[in-house]
């Protein structure tokens, strides 16, 4: 998207502030598989350094996706702090930016800095794994499909009490081992 493409002529030593909110297909590549977000504000200054440049700033956005317990609606918002620093050359793989040791670069080439790739990878590393709607979510019932959360079906009371009654049929199969078993090799 335009808006985070930012020209690198005539920036000034005190930075050039960027402020975009724009719609999170606006920075997904197309190959990638999406994420449920609807949009990103990206708000921040890109600085020149040392013939290099710095974007610091912030990135706001709100994951929705339902409960992976009981499929209530889940909105987990994220603010992220950002400190990129972008190098001249011909692009890295993906996984060769975030390589730790504070060595973290992005590449630019030409005449601008395009910062949709930096928000996407931000986004991506970001997402939360999980989708809970609160820690002690019971979920639906697995048996019958009602939510836990709101009535206790029962389905599980029931299903203890037939695991207890399997472990009655243990104790008399205890009992009495010659019905039990009917092992060939034990018979002379
Ligand atoms: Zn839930
Ligand atoms: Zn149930």
């Amino acid at each position: 998207m335009a808006v985070l493409k930012i020209a690198l002529a005539g920036i000034p030593a005190d930075g050039r502030p960027v402020s975009a909110v724009v719609p999170v297909r606006a920075v997904q590549p197309e190959d990638s598989g999406s994420l449920p977000v609807d949009e990103v504000q990206l708000e921040g200054i890109l600085l020149p350094l040392d013939g290099d440049f710095l974007f610091r700033g912030s990135l706001t956005t709100v994951f929705s996706h339902f409960c992976d317990r009981c499929l209530a609606s889940v909105k987990i918002p994220m603010d992220l702090d950002l400190l990129w620093a972008f190098k001249e050359g011909p692009p890295l793989a993906w996984d060769a930016e975030f390589t730790g040791n504070g060595e973290e670069k992005f590449r630019y080439q030409g005449s601008e800095i395009d910062l949709s790739a930096c928000v996407w990878e931000e986004l991506v590393l970001a997402a939360p794994l999980k989708y809970i709607c609160r820690e002690e979510c019971a979920g639906l019932c697995p048996q019958c499909g009602a939510d836990r959360n709101a009535d206790a079906c029962g389905c599980l009371d029931r299903a203890e009490e037939s695991s207890q009654a399997h472990r009655g049929f243990a104790d008399l199969a205890k009992r009495f081992p010659d019905l039990a078993t009917a092992d060939p090799e034990s018979e002379e």
